[in-house]
């Protein structure tokens, strides 16, 4: 088999402007005129390749960024939408109905968490919430109803790592769709090639990389993307969460530089990890030998974007872990502020920010403490020069000492 990589995917795609510019134009318009009322209604049915309708449906802007997607995760094609939960709430839709179930990760983002636990059930879908890391309390959660097994590549906040083959294994055994989350891992994990039936990313993050827009986007077979678009029971033509084009032809220029990106957050990450292990600090890194996934990950990631950029550190409290990133934005090492993949660190105590949504019984069930500190690491040019500063801050603060 041909060897897979997701960045050279990238690189092979080759668009022209409509003037021959080396970026493709960008589609400026909501609705599509037609030479002929027969075509209209072909395109209405779905019988016309390459005719646009409407662009809540498709346009050219976002059709050029699905297939550069879709080309990184190795699936069929793949849809864009205005931000990450518009993409996971019409995807969870379009595969469930009332009465049926899914069983999710218990350690997802807190957004999709809410979604699940609090907003579907309205719907008459339900939720079984598990340790996804063990696989036979993952399988005895999977009843007749249920139809998605749902999952985060590595999980948000505390980066645990599905084993996706085993997953999928597990997933196609009693014929449900397997749908991943690969927001923290793109380029590192191909989850599709692993097994995945749906991969979802929120491009707000690494993806686009310069935290200006929120975005998402489905990747699957062309009979899933289909469905989502069926002008009469696609939820994601129904909801209508669909991305603006010129917004889509901004994230295609970011996506460009994403392999150089991942490698570098990869590796200060993996920098800081090993050096605050050293120094005492509970540390938290998908690349560290101490982490419980880490030999599974290794055979799971494309090896030279790395482990990624995610970290979390422990602190003791929240009063300390509120104190130390207050003094690290004071100091420009990065910013207090919630989401990822930006060239500046950012800091966030998960607890009381992106996992709030997650009650205090169930936080501290999942093992989510009170003084952990999510970190996304930045692409510091000199990462010993970062990791001194922040060791000041720490003995400042006397977390380290
Ligand atoms: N998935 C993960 C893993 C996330 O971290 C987030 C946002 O933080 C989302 C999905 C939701 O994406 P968006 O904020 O673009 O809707």
């Amino acid at each position: 088999m041909k060897n897979f990589n997701p960045a050279d995917n990238i690189q092979d795609l080759q668009y022209f402007g409509e003037f021959g510019g080396v970026n493709p134009s960008i589609s400026d318009s909501s609705t599509y005129t037609f030479l002929s009322a027969k075509t209209m209604f072909d395109t209405f049915e779905g019988n016309m390749e390459g005719c646009y309708l409407y662009s809540r449906h498709s346009s050219p802007s976002n059709l050029y960024l699905d297939k550069a997607l879709a080309a990184m995760e190795g699936t069929e094609t793949a849809n864009v939408s205005a931000s990450g939960m518009g993409a996971i709430t019409p995807t969870l839709l379009q595969l469930c109905g009332t009465g049926d179930h899914i069983v999710s990760s218990r350690t997802i983002y807190g957004g999709t968490y809410a979604f699940l636990k609090n907003f579907a059930p309205r719907l008459g879908i339900k939720t079984t919430f598990v340790d996804i890391t063990k696989l036979d309390v993952v399988e005895a959660a999977i009843t007749s109803e249920t139809k998605v097994l749902y999952c985060e590549t590595v999980s948000n906040p505390l980066l645990e790592v599905a084993d996706i083959a085993s997953l999928a294994k597990i997933a196609k055994k009693y014929n449900l769709k397997l749908v991943v989350d690969n927001t923290f891992s793109p380029l590192s994990v191909s989850p599709a090639r692993l097994g995945a039936d749906i991969v979802i990313h929120s491009l707000t993050k690494y993806i686009n990389g310069s935290s200006d827009t929120v975005g998402g986007v489905t990747c699957a077979s062309q009979e899933f993307i289909d469905s989502l678009k069926n002008v009469n029971s696609g939820a994601s033509m129904l909801l209508g969460p669909t991305m603006d084009s010129l917004r889509s032809a901004s994230v295609m220029k970011n996506l460009r530089t994403l392999h150089i990106r991942m490698k570098q957050h990869s590796y200060n990450a993996m920098y800081l990890a090993e050096r605050f292990e050293k120094d005492g600090l509970k540390t938290v890194y998908p690349g560290l030998a101490s982490h419980p996934s880490h030999e599974i990950y290794k055979t799971m990631i494309n090896p030279e974007y790395g482990f990624g950029g995610m970290m979390t550190l422990d602190v003791g409290t929240l009063a300390k872990a509120n104190e130390l990133m207050e003094l690290m934005q004071a100091k420009n090492l990065g910013y207090l502020a919630v989401s990822l993949g930006f060239y500046k660190t950012l800091f966030s105590a998960p607890g009381t920010s992106t996992s709030s949504e997650i009650p205090m019984d169930e936080q501290i069930a999942m093992g989510l403490t009170d003084g952990l500190i999510r970190f996304s690491i930045g692409l510091d040019n000199d990462i010993e020069r970062t990791y001194q500063m922040m060791k000041k801050c720490m003995i400042e603060l006397n977390v380290l000492t």
